[in-house]
């Protein structure tokens, strides 16, 4: 029988109770138990594709082409399993088909309510999770106890656990112990209030996660325990880490998962963290910085970006390198052309993007990390930019752009494949989730992937115009990877450039902390090789055994 747990989050929002489900979703795996996840979210709309990144932040894409929440990316990054649209349910979805049954008639005439009929809708999507090859399913709810909107799921949980029995089913609430500084202590009363109002919705946590500044002592814990009536070791402290790859050594240094463990009579099964440990100890040492530019559109929220920060970062654990990340926004990259900063980099990356803002800073961008030699890595939209700018300055196609830029373009070396061309609606024409490349034998993506065949996640509308192609391959740009059928161009590479490869897919989301995504690993690699030229103190990552400490570097 599949275990369930339930994480819920009280006091605050951005608590990090995502990162919290993941940390307990990995030590489970690290028991041996197979796990999946999920998470529900109380918002109406009915996925996060339409919502705009400035307010929901990144759009998480799966294999199987769901447009779910950014917290997907740390399930599968943190478990390291390949989850599907199945794993995010919202609000809107959850009406949407309950109302669909309702005109199909299959209520039979019944008066359709939100209890029973949305609560066993949302019944039926954290049962569709589970089966005889999954232990346990997290599911965590978005939101935080005492909105309006969560009370369903609220409802639905409760009910869940009589429904499959007392022993298969647990709670974990996330709360916020702050420190009020004219008082100079850390205050409990949050936790308990919200724990109040879960009980009052007939939830008792069976573990409460305390996030706090710095740890809670023993006593506090105690006082949580005896209020919260939840037994001392089940208060777990999660205090601010250092990275978040030590949460879940965190948590289980405070016991969590062998609470978890114990309730559901998993106590046979040794943890091996070892794994983890080698991770947390290599993100600790990576330490030579390499200064990214990242030329986008949703600069001031980068949660917008989150996979591709987090795709640079695990690019640097691999090589020891830290990659600092410098938010450009794509509008002033024409600017900081002018005054010279970007010559500072020692990489550029053009993220993906929709509409036509800051389109010419991206395209302004590419061109200069083409011309100075700068390692620069197009994802997606990044891709299609590094196109149009090849096009215009390179083969001369004055006016070269993408169709969803300029319309009337004389060259619309990106623009809508023909047979899309009449599927209006919007979203109708989106290539989502995972497709096959074949790649170019012996080119430099084919050699970064070490295969020939590869699959990534795709996100996109428009695509590399093939009636241009033969134009761009005379000239040393290389299309290095297409669709089997060799009709859509899906990797993109230059002769004689340490590093300027662009691929249509969105390789940041099937990147892990321990297995970077090879083109971010070899894009920092090429980074790294400038940081070195520009700074020829550092060492030089390569020499094995290193040099004496004060041989330089070569570039
Ligand atoms: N706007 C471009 C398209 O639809 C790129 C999308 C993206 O970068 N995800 O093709």
């Amino acid at each position: 029988m599949t275990k369930h747990i339930f994480v819920t989050g009280g006091v605050a929002s951005s608590l990090g109770k995502g990162l919290t489900a993941s940390s307990l979703g990995r030590l489970l795996k690290s028991r041996g138990l197979r796990i999946t996840m999920q998470k529900l979210d109380p918002y109406l709309n009915v996925d996060p594709g339409t919502m705009n990144p400035f307010e929901h932040g990144e759009v998480y894409v799966t294999d199987d082409g769901g447009e779910t929440d950014l917290d997907l990316g740390h399930y599968e990054r943190f478990i390291d399993e390949s989850l599907s649209r199945d794993s995010n349910a919202t609000t809107g979805s959850i009406y949407s088909a309950v109302i669909a049954a309702e005109r199909r008639g299959d209520y039979l005439g019944k008066t359709v309510q939100v209890i029973p009929h949305i609560t066993d809708e949302i019944k039926r999507r954290i049962t569709r999770l589970a089966g005889d090859d999954v232990d346990v399913v997290i599911t965590e709810i978005g939101g935080t106890v005492g909105d309006i909107e969560i009370l369903p799921f609220l409802e639905a949980i409760r009910q869940f656990r009589l429904d499959v029995g007392r022993e298969n089913v647990l709670y974990v609430h996330v709360t916020l112990v702050p420190f009020i500084g004219p008082a100079g202590e850390q205050k409990t009363k949050p936790t308990q209030h919200s724990v109040t109002e879960l009980r009052s919705r007939g939830i008792q946590p069976d573990a409460i996660v305390c996030r706090s500044e710095t740890a809670i002592s023993s006593e506090l814990k105690r006082k949580i325990s005896n209020l919260c009536d939840v037994p001392v070791d089940a208060v777990v402290n999660a205090a601010d880490a250092r990275s978040l790859y030590e949460i879940p050594l965190i948590m289980h240094d405070e016991g969590l998962d062998a609470v978890v463990c114990q309730h559901f009579g998993f106590t046979e099964l040794d943890i091996d963290l070892s794994e983890w440990e080698i991770l947390v100890d290599r993100v600790e040492r990576a330490s030579t910085p390499v200064r990214i530019g990242l030329i986008g559109k949703y600069v001031s929220l980068p949660d917008a970006y989150l996979s591709v920060v987090e795709a640079l970062n695990h690019g640097g654990f691999f090589h020891g390198a830290k990659a600092e990340v410098e938010w450009i926004q794509a509008e002033d990259a024409e600017g900081l052309l002018a005054d010279g900063r970007l010559r500072d980099l020692d990489g550029i990356v053009i993220p993906g993007g929709f509409g036509e803002r800051g389109v010419e800073g991206k395209v302004a961008a590419a061109g200069y990390a083409r011309e100075h030699q700068i390692p620069c890595l197009g994802l997606c939209l990044g891709m299609q930019v590094m196109t149009i700018e090849f096009a215009r300055n390179v083969l001369g196609l004055t006016g070269a752009n993408s169709s969803e830029f300029d319309p009337t373009s004389a060259h619309p070396v990106i623009d809508i494949m023909d047979n899309q061309r009449d599927v209006t609606e919007k979203g109708g024409t989106m290539r989502l989730g995972a497709y096959v490349a074949e790649l170019l034998p012996g080119s430099q993506v084919a050699r970064a992937y070490g295969r020939e065949v590869v699959s990534e996640r795709h996100r996109h509308r428009y695509e590399f115009n093939p009636r241009y192609r033969s134009r761009f391959e005379g000239s040393g740009f290389v299309c290095s990877g297409t669709s089997p059928d060799g009709r859509l161009v899906e990797f993109i590479e230059l002769e004689g450039h340490p590093f300027w490869v662009g691929t249509q897919a969105h390789p940041e989301f099937k990147s892990r902390p321990e297995r970077p995504a090879p083109l971010f690993r070899d894009f920092i690699d090429a980074a790294l090789a400038r940081a070195e030229g520009r700074n020829p103190h550092l060492p030089d990552l390569d020499a094995e055994p290193p040099a004496s400490s004060s041989s330089p570097a070569t570039a």
